[in-house]
């Protein structure tokens, strides 16, 4: 079975003039993409957020999924979020990856922007046939910041529609780009494979 991890980046990443910020939390995020790590099997999600108060609130808000009252009151969503670990940096996430997987992931990063070089969803799962762990890394605010693109092996190529407009929120880009790295056709959903 491939072995692969989300991050969310709050750090570096861009805000509306182009300078490198650290992101607020947003609540939705968390839960969103913790779901979606959780219905594709995934091996876990990086909550990668450096500022203190921010961090504070995301390790609050993941303890009360994981293991609080709101952990009790609905346990699908504590499922979920028992993927979460909170990482002040992005090189914290990998190093952690590489601790529990034996070895370093793959780092790829997504962004509605067409770039040089980007890679395909089927070089993606190629690099995963030698047992390499992956890490989907997807940015907040303005999108990630050329050195945080800089930490990455690989960029995927951006999802498009048939016009202009590509912003997708993160959760929905996260939706999307796992689905196609790991999700089955319809066809192979009826067949109940
Ligand atoms: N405030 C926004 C929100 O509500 O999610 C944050 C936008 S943030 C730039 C969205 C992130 O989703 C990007 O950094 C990227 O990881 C991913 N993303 C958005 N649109 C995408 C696209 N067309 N293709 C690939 N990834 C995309």
């Amino acid at each position: 079975l491939p072995v692969v991890f989300l991050a969310l980046t709050h750090h570096p990443v861009y805000n509306k003039n182009r300078e490198v910020i650290a992101s607020a939390l947003t609540t939705v995020d968390l839960h969103d993409l913790a779901r979606v790590a959780a219905t594709y099997g995934l091996d876990g999600f990086y909550v990668v957020q450096p500022l203190d108060d921010q961090r504070r609130l995301a390790a609050d808000m993941i303890a009360h999924w994981q293991s609080g009252p709101g952990g009790a009151y609905n346990r699908d969503r504590a499922e979920a979020m028992a993927l979460a670990r909170l990482t002040a940096s992005l090189a914290e996430a990998k190093d952690d990856i590489a601790r529990r997987c034996g070895r370093p992931p793959l780092a790829v990063a997504t962004t509605a922007i067409s770039r040089p070089g980007a890679i395909s969803y089927s070089a993606v799962r190629q690099t995963w046939t030698d047992g390499r762990p992956v890490l989907i890394v997807f940015g907040t605010a303005w999108g990630l910041a050329d050195q945080a693109m800089a930490e990455c092996d690989a960029c995927l190529a951006p999802i498009v529609g048939p016009g202009d407009y590509n912003h997708l929120s993160v959760r929905s880009a996260a939706g999307i780009i796992i689905d196609r790295l790991l999700g089955r056709s319809d066809d192979d959903a009826n067949q109940g494979r």
